[in-house]
């Protein structure tokens, strides 16, 4: 039963909220409606392509990168007339792994929020695959599979088939199962969903999608990659279908961060027998995938993948059907689907940054945060212009500095500034969230310090 507004007030006004997480019942049964059959039946179909290499067949109906892409650009057509379905394509030129000049063809379907449509959440993974025969298997250097020489630029050495059913067979799964069932709901964000091309040459598709999106001043609070989530067994033996890796980039409060710990929360909340694992580094050592490439252009994103992979089966004719596990992908996919419902209902993230007014700083962002009037204070303010007509009020988070994640969670009601008495700015680190009626919270705003701009003297 859904609380009465007074009455959730109430209990929020007297608790803590970190002690009443509610389960919103929407996102409970958005997460539920996963389902392992569809996610079965993609993985299954993109196999069927036997191959998505970048250079495969582009005009064959069945076989080839062409057949795949139009296959998904139907599917996602299929789900809901609310699906606004695109290809974003472009035409590179050959440099490096990019073997030959090339048209690539993401394709897109956008949900339009209700209320925000201006403001985005992504959801992505890459439906290219890429097989290398095995004569010309590169020499792993570090972290497993980074060659020693690039033997994939080479187009004579690519295998002829290169199913990619985990790598990122999976990861489209997730994307378009979650695009089915998320196209059933309405949301205050917008949510895209991506099938991006061209990742196993060097995040093309991706790249050129995050450059056009910088470039238009798209708002994208936040993407979620998905590559290589389709195993859980490695090549080492260990098996382990309870955990699955979430990468953010650095620095410890950095967008990507807050969005690491948000995907989380979110995911414990609804999935508890999943467990997540944050891992405080952009990628894999040597590896890469599409939120890099979100990330040069400044925008919070992160990677879901496997903790468990067998490396002899990746870019190989045996990353396979076979060799996968739809239940954990299932699984993976009911994660995403529990973070992006939550982040698309709740509010917008507030304001704790301001450009200073004066100075020979002027115009640079400085965290709104001090010592107050005792000078022995943590005074906090925000701003938040055209706060969402559901919004409750603001969660003040805080943690000490050597601490991961969040420790503190303090409601301070519908306000825009709050002064702790006797706490100190300088061990403790502090965010702020917005909450709504119905429980759904906002990404965490933290108060960070720009690094100190050196002082150029001068000496006689
Ligand atoms: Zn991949």
């Amino acid at each position: 039963m859904k609380l009465k507004i007074p009455m959730l007030a109430a209990l929020l006004a007297t608790c803590a909220p970190a002690q009443m997480k509610s389960v919103n019942p929407t996102i409970k049964k958005i997460v539920d409606s996963v389902s392992e059959e569809r996610v079965g039946e993609i993985m299954k179909k993109l196999e069927s392509f036997q191959t998505r290499d970048l250079f495969s067949e582009d005009d064959s109906p069945t076989r080839g990168i062409g057949a795949a892409r139009r296959w998904i650009f139907d599917q996602f057509s299929s789900y809901s007339p609310r699906l606004q379905v695109r290809y974003d394509s472009y035409k590179v030129k050959k440099k490096g792994r990019i073997a030959r000049d090339v048209d690539v063809h993401n394709v897109v379907a956008v949900l339009p929020g209700k209320l925000n449509p201006e403001r985005q959440f992504i959801i992505s993974a890459h439906y290219d695959s890429m097989a290398v025969l095995l004569r010309a298997m590169p020499q792993p250097a570090i972290g497993g599979d980074v060659p020693a020489t690039d033997a994939y630029a080479d187009l004579a050495n690519r295998a002829p088939t290169a199913p990619g059913v985990s790598d990122d067979g999976s990861g489209t799964a997730a994307v378009m199962e979650l695009a089915r069932v998320m196209s059933q709901y309405e949301f205050e964000k917008t949510i895209v969903f991506v099938a991006f091309t061209g990742e196993e040459e060097g995040l093309i598709g991706s790249s050129l999608y995050a450059r056009k999106a910088h470039q238009e001043n798209q708002i994208i609070d936040g993407v979620l990659n998905n590559d290589i989530i389709g195993t859980e067994v490695s090549g080492n033996g260990r098996i382990d279908n309870g955990t699955l890796w979430v990468f953010s980039e650095d620095p410890n409060d950095s967008t990507s961060r807050q969005l690491a710990r948000y995907v989380q929360e979110a995911s414990e909340r609804y999935l508890p027998s999943l467990k997540i694992d944050l891992i405080f580094r952009s990628d894999r050592l040597g590896r890469g995938g599409d939120h890099t490439s979100f990330n040069q252009e400044g925008y919070a994103a992160i990677r879901f993948t496997t903790p468990n992979e067998t490396y002899a089966n990746q870019h190989t004719e045996t990353d396979t059907f076979a060799n996968a596990s739809v239940p954990y992908t299932t699984r993976a996919a009911q994660a995403n689907a529990a973070a992006l419902a939550s982040l698309a209902l709740a509010p917008k993230a507030p304001v704790t940054n301001e450009p200073i007014a004066r100075g020979p700083r002027k115009g640079q962002l400085t965290p709104m945060i001090g010592r107050g009037k005792s000078r022995y204070d943590a005074a906090l303010r925000w701003k938040n212009e055209n706060p969402e007509p559901d919004l409750l009020g603001y969660v003040v988070v805080m943690r000490r500095t050597t601490s991961p994640n969040w420790e503190r969670e303090i409601f301070v009601g519908n306000v825009t500034e709050y002064t702790f008495k006797n706490v100190s700015v300088d061990d403790v680190i502090f965010g702020v969230k917005a909450i709504d009626r119905d429980g759904n919270e906002s990404l965490v705003s933290p108060y960070v310090p720009g690094p100190r701009t050196k002082t150029e003297i001068e000496t006689y």
